[in-house]
């Protein structure tokens, strides 16, 4: 039977333990595997840095939900880009945009400085300047984030294919703040996808995670799964037991972080202390169509507000909400909020009177009324 990805997910792919019976996956810290009498493995691994039983099944759930021919799950989202960086040829062309997770922003620009590659930036706000960035021929990876973490710029992963596939190159997307349940990037065009599974994937800010899935399993693919063996930043077991554990709630959380995250951005809409709301899911978002268009499962529970007040309004929300926690990282079921231009250092391109907000699952009159009274006492 064809079952639909909220089936796979919450079943975990349905692995009934085939020795215990045991329908929730067992952890296997080993990390080594054992050969029988002809010295042959007795089951299909051999040693856990290549891979173990609980990152293949984490590996498998993920393929599920993305269609994807294979995943390769890493110690981190990072490592996971890292990954994706790593296959292109030394000195290769890189086109990314100028806003996004600040954290692999800094990874290129320290590739690029070091020589590694050579990387042209364009801006999200502007998509048609991919066009300009992108050279034929030359251009060997064009590597995006929708929505881009924090201002929430959407861009066309379809259209965002054509160019990078018109200019010979390749089209990676960092879809971590849009997991499966709402896109499926390799469906819209992307060759790879890679999240940040400490995020949304996993749900729950116990797990350090990062994953990236390919729609072919090519030349380029052998080489990421191979450097992710001989680089060594593979997961523990126990990290991987509990992302199978978080994925199986992936769609009944992003659900709720989607519908939490319209509300809190309906309620702030028109609010005197706050000059802007960037949601995708908001008629006035410059990405709203968009969003709507690709982000069939919500919008999620990513949002973040400008303060009149400027930085000194944004440092004291922060500081002051009683039922968002001050901390950064996102798409955990706990909401969270900061004041993020800090955060991300003294060349960040986030304007200093922004708050992002992480919407979790708790009752949405509880996360609206805490916004609202710290507002109020700006
Ligand atoms: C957090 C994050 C990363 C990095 O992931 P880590 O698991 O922290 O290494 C990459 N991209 C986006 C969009 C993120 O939010």
């Amino acid at each position: 039977m064809d079952k639909r990805p909220e089936t796979l997910a919450a079943q975990a792919l349905h692995r009934i333990d085939p020795e215990t019976g045991a329908v929730i996956a067992p952890i296997h810290p080993s990390t080594t595997f054992a050969r029988g009498p002809d010295s042959a493995l007795i089951g299909q691994h051999q040693y856990r840095r290549p891979q173990g039983p609980g990152s293949q099944h984490a590996e498998d759930i993920v393929s599920a939900l993305e269609g994807a021919a294979a995943s390769r799950l890493f110690a981190s989202g990072l490592g996971a880009a890292s990954a994706v960086f790593e296959t292109v040829a030394p000195g290769a062309h890189v086109v990314a945009q100028s806003r996004m997770y600040h954290g692999t922003r800094q990874l290129l620009q320290r590739l690029a400085e070091r020589g590694r590659i050579r990387l042209t930036l364009f801006d999200p706000e502007a998509p048609e300047t991919l066009k300009e960035a992108v050279e034929p021929g030359v251009t060997e990876l064009v590597w995006i984030e929708t929505p881009a973490n924090p201002v929430w710029s959407v861009l066309d992963i379809a259209d965002c294919a054509s160019v990078a596939h018109e200019a010979g190159a390749l089209l990676a997307v960092d879809g971590t703040c849009a997991p499966p349940c709402t896109t499926r990037a390799l469906d819209l065009g992307a060759d790879l996808v890679m999240h940040s599974a400490t995020k949304y994937l996993n749900g729950h800010s116990d797990v350090l995670a990062g994953v990236v899935s390919t729609r072919e399993e090519d030349a380029r693919w052998q080489r990421l799964s191979e450097n992710a063996s001989l680089n060594g930043a593979t997961p523990g077991a126990f990290e991987s037991w509990l992302l199978i554990r978080g994925l199986r709630t992936l769609f009944v959380r992003f659900e709720r972080q989607s519908a939490n995250a319209m509300a809190i951005a309906r309620a702030l809409e028109g609010h005197p202390a706050v000059s802007h709301v960037l949601y995708p899911g908001l008629e006035s978002h410059a990405g709203h169509a968009i969003a709507a268009r690709q982000m069939t499962g919500g919008f999620g529970g990513l949002l973040s507000i400008r303060l009149s007040g400027g930085a000194a309004a944004a440092k004291k929300l922060a500081a002051t909400t009683q039922v968002f926690i001050q901390a950064t990282s996102i798409g955990g079921v706990e909401s969270l909020i900061e004041h993020r231009q800090p955060i991300e250092g003294p060349d960040s391109p986030t304007p200093d009177d922004l708050v992002r907000l992480s919407c979790g699952i708790e009752a949405e009159a509880d996360l609206v009324g805490d916004l609202r009274a710290a507002l109020a006492r700006l």
